[in-house]
């Protein structure tokens, strides 16, 4: 190729190029700057909650000190929102209302992670029992992701304006605390959003990564109670009873045909029998049998499928042991449920375009939901669209051994499950940052 041939392609490349790349966003620059100056005492903040983790409804400590620190920056603090929630709202000019959540509770775990922080409390539970507990689903990241927010925001209001709210929620892991805070009148007493956004950090996507989707991202969850009921007696006399321990075994059973029969294949739907409790002793034989089940869809009708069908088997399997009307299973849904969470499209689109030029497409991009449930679905009432991503929060070198071995990694809600701090901590404030400004004009002050 002549010289000048090659010097007019090479300059057609470079133009090409500098006009497909988006200028970059000074907010960003000036973001990182930030966090790297309140790494120490975000830190500090972290370590200190993940050594003294409080269960759902107990996080009385988490909240005071949530509240200690935005008021401290200048924001509206109300505390004992839905028992021990938080909201604070700075109000920064004209401009949507946005509010952005983050729960606080702990897991009762007993703490295997090994790290120098790790948790050796024994706490009290809502009921008054003592537990171990842990913060095994990193719930102390996305506090300590609050309150670096709200710093970040709090020293840089020229680059957005509107109504912030920042809430604190309690007992996520029961999926009770938002609800207890719009009973308390969330969205009544305080500016109801235009937009609320959360984030979760998981264990699933390398430390500092981030993870987006739009539309159904966690799944509606059900708790189920079955009480399988029977006539006990003596364990060398079963033909004088109608034993409960035969008839869950087989309830057990036929509940793994719903999903594998019933339901359309590739339409996701789980149950799962977690718990089975009967009996006393080996040759007794018990008068009835407790099991606890967890459902899980995308689809509600899916859902009333899942229900009805464990309501019709455990009915059919009872009378074909030949049990009576008054010894039927009881068969109970608990208050244990929760909605699916779906991200409204255009809000996570928005929030997908700021994170793949703050993060790169490298470390942000989109992520297949998962079958667990969070209560951040009931911030989606009154037609408020919301959308919540993933944070990674392990050491890639793990995620690539993984990948290679097929041993998972510990997983949100493992004894051993430790996020790497750095990474995670600092990835959780620059998204959460990121989208705010993203929704509150961050880019008018250019
Ligand atoms: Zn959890
Ligand atoms: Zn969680």
């Amino acid at each position: 190729m002549r010289p000048a041939r090659f010097l007019a392609l090479l300059i057609g490349i470079v133009s090409v190029s500098a006009l497909d790349a988006a200028p970059p966003d000074p907010s960003a620059a000036l973001v990182k700057a930030k966090v790297e100056a309140e790494y120490p005492s975000l830190f500090g903040i972290y370590t200190h909650l993940h050594a003294h983790p409080e269960l759902s409804f107990m996080e009385v400590k988490t909240a005071a000190l949530v509240a200690g620190e935005l008021r401290a920056l200048g924001f509206t603090v109300t505390e004992k929102v839905g028992n021990t929630g938080v909201v604070g709202v700075l109000t920064n000019g004209t401009g949507p209302t946005v509010l952005v959540r983050a729960d606080m509770d702990g897991l009762p775990i007993k703490e295997n992670s090994g790290v120098a922080y790790a948790s050796t409390d024994i706490v009290k539970d809502l009921s008054g029992k003592e537990q171990p507990a842990m913060h095994g689903c990193a719930h102390d990241t996305h506090v300590t992701g609050l309150i670096g927010t709200a710093r970040t925001l709090a020293s840089m209001k020229d680059r957005w304006s509107g109504t912030l709210v920042l809430v604190a929620q309690p007992a996520e892991e029961i999926v009770a605390g938002a609800r207890a805070m719009f009973a308390d009148g969330l969205y009544t007493r305080f500016p109801k959003p235009d937009l609320a956004v959360a984030l979760h950090t998981t264990s699933l996507l390398a430390a500092g990564n981030i993870g987006y989707g739009e539309g159904p991202r966690y799944a509606s969850v059900s708790s189920m109670d079955i009480l399988v009921r029977g006539f006990g007696g003596h364990g060398s006399a079963p033909h004088t009873t109608k034993d409960p321990v035969v008839l869950a075994s087989q309830i057990v059973l036929a509940l793994q045909t719903i999903v594998s029969r019933e339901i359309k294949p590739g339409v996701p739907a789980v149950v799962t029998v977690g718990s089975i409790h009967g009996g006393l002793k080996r040759n007794i034989i018990s008068d009835e049998v407790k099991l606890e089940l967890t459902l899980r869809a995308f689809d509600e009708k899916v859902m009333a499928h899942l229900v009805a069908s464990i309501r019709r088997i455990c009915d059919g399997l009872a009378r074909s042991a030949g049990l009576p009307d008054d010894r039927m299973p009881v068969v109970t849904l608990t208050p244990e449920s929760i909605d699916v969470t779906r991200n409204d499209p255009v809000l996570s689109r928005r929030l997908a375009a700021r994170f793949g030029e703050w993060f790169g497409d490298e470390k942000a991009r989109p992520v297949d939901p998962v079958m667990g449930g969070e209560d951040f679905s009931e911030f989606s009432r009154q037609g408020v669209p919301i959308c919540i991503w993933w944070v990674g929060a392990t050491d890639p070198a793990r995620i690539a051994e993984s990948e290679r071995t097929g041993v998972p990694v510990p997983s949100n809600h493992s004894a051993t499950f430790a996020p790497v701090p750095e990474p995670t901590i600092k990835a959780c404030v620059t998204s959460m940052t990121a989208a705010v400004l993203e929704l509150m004009g961050g880019r008018v002050s250019r």
